[in-house]
């Protein structure tokens, strides 16, 4: 009775075996000629709208390369703790055979460099032999080891193929997400983010309907259609009608940089001094208040200048108070992003268009030195506030926005004006 049993099961592994066996069998002699090619894409999947059409004018050449290959390709991802060697023996690899694989890689290839997540794809022919091992160097280059009779190792170049892309979409979600469904690579967005994060607060400033308009170079490599992005060329924001714009620049000390039309570098820092042809009255610290007698900390900077006198917003930010504040008088105070604030006192009168609410740009006027509330006499008190607490505005420490100038900017506003025109076309056409 358990004979037959034991029978019966061996029969029902035997012809499930040969089963898999012939559909898989059929899979292949059916598909065999896009398999590598399908395989390899999935392992770098993802993002490649753009690149379907052009692989019409490609996929000749990859059929034909491909076409001398009839193994199947098995891939295997390296794991934590896996080493080559561990693989190959997985494989059944004798150990001769190991150390004669490996040797001969590391003839042009560190095996060490090569980490957990990638993948390895092994090559087998009909019979199960494993004919070829492969796997990616870099981005651009598979190192191939053929396992016939000798082993030999070739070193495949792929073809990379540059392109610049430009796209503009609405935001009714977030910045992120509409660009997702937009069609632009997180890789891209993650960029626009650190690139406006000078200028933006995204928790609070981005509303519906701000327009982003972007073009940015990324590269495909034709083979595996796996896409690289690169720089973004150009940004724009557009909210409530105010545009932020930065276009990118090689300085002439060899840095990728971004600057605005007017050559000012996107990393702005907030101004020391908001206003021009000052001098400075009164420092930072401890002080016999002039008007009340007691030693008091003085919480800004004092810059005496003439009632009337501009001053400027010390960085781009949104107005959080406009009006009458006690002893400061006339007062303005401006959020920045990444927790800053700065405050404005004594001021003569505000710009118009000031109010609570309204974003204001580096360098726009919003009111005008003057002499109200506790005061001995025209001059603007500054603060700038971190975090809820008065620092020291001459001993702010913030990246140095650079402003290019003379021929450097004559070059810059020469390479903005093509990679507009560009980013137009490519908008439009
Ligand atoms: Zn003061």
């Amino acid at each position: 009775m358990f004979r037959i049993l034991r029978y019966l099961i061996l029969i029902f592994i035997i012809s499930t075996g040969y089963y898999l066996f012939i559909s898989e069998y059929l899979n292949i002699t059916e598909k065999n000629i896009y398999k590598e090619e399908i395989v390899r894409k999935e392992i770098v999947e993802d993002k490649k709208k753009i690149i379907q059409e052009k692989k019409e004018e490609t996929s000749p050449n990859i059929k034909k390369s491909i076409d001398k290959v009839q193994f199947v390709e098995k891939k295997i991802e390296i794991l934590q703790g896996d080493t080559f060697v561990s693989i190959l023996e997985n494989l059944n690899f004798k150990q001769k055979k190991i150390y004669e694989v490996i040797s001969k890689i590391e003839d042009s290839f560190d095996l060490k460099k090569i980490k957990t997540g990638e993948i390895i794809s092994v090559f087998e022919n009909n019979y199960g032999e494993i004919k070829k091992i492969e796997f990616f160097k870099n981005t651009e280059t598979i190192i191939s080891v053929n396992l016939d009779k000798e082993i030999n190792l070739n070193i495949i170049k792929l073809t990379k193929a540059s392109f610049i892309e430009s796209k503009e979409y609405t935001i009714t979600e977030s910045l992120f997400s509409d660009g997702i469904k937009n069609g632009v690579s997180s890789d891209i967005l993650v960029k626009i983010i650190s690139l406006f994060s000078f200028d933006l607060d995204f928790q609070r400033d981005i509303r519906v309907n701000t327009v982003v308009s972007i073009s940015y170079e990324f590269d495909e490599i034709v083979e595996t259609g796996r896409l690289e992005y690169n720089d973004i060329k150009y940004a724009s924001i557009i909210i409530d009608g105010k545009q932020l714009e930065y276009f990118k620049f090689i300085t002439d000390d060899g840095y990728v940089d971004y600057f605005n039309r007017d050559g000012k570098n996107v990393k702005k820092s907030i101004l020391k001094t908001p206003l021009d042809g000052a001098r400075i009255s009164s420092n930072f610290g401890m002080r016999k208040h002039p008007i009340s007698g007691f030693n008091k900390m003085h919480k800004g900077v004092d810059f005496a200048a003439p009632t009337g006198t501009p001053i400027y917003a010390g960085g781009n930010g949104i107005v959080e108070y406009v009006g009458r504040n006690g002893g400061y008088g006339k007062y303005i105070r401006i959020r920045h992003n990444n927790g800053y604030k700065t405050a404005y006192a004594h001021l003569s009168n505000y710009n118009k268009g000031i109010s609570k609410g309204v974003r204001v740009n580096q360098g726009e006027v919003i009111g005008y030195v003057g002499s109200t509330g506790n005061s001995t006499g025209p001059h603007l008190h500054y603060e700038i506030i971190y975090q809820n607490k008065h620092i020291n505005p001459l001993k702010l420490k913030l990246p140095s926005g650079k402003i290019l100038e003379g021929k450097e900017l004559e070059k810059f506003k020469e390479e903005y004006k093509i990679i507009y025109a560009d980013h137009l076309s490519m908008l439009y056409e």
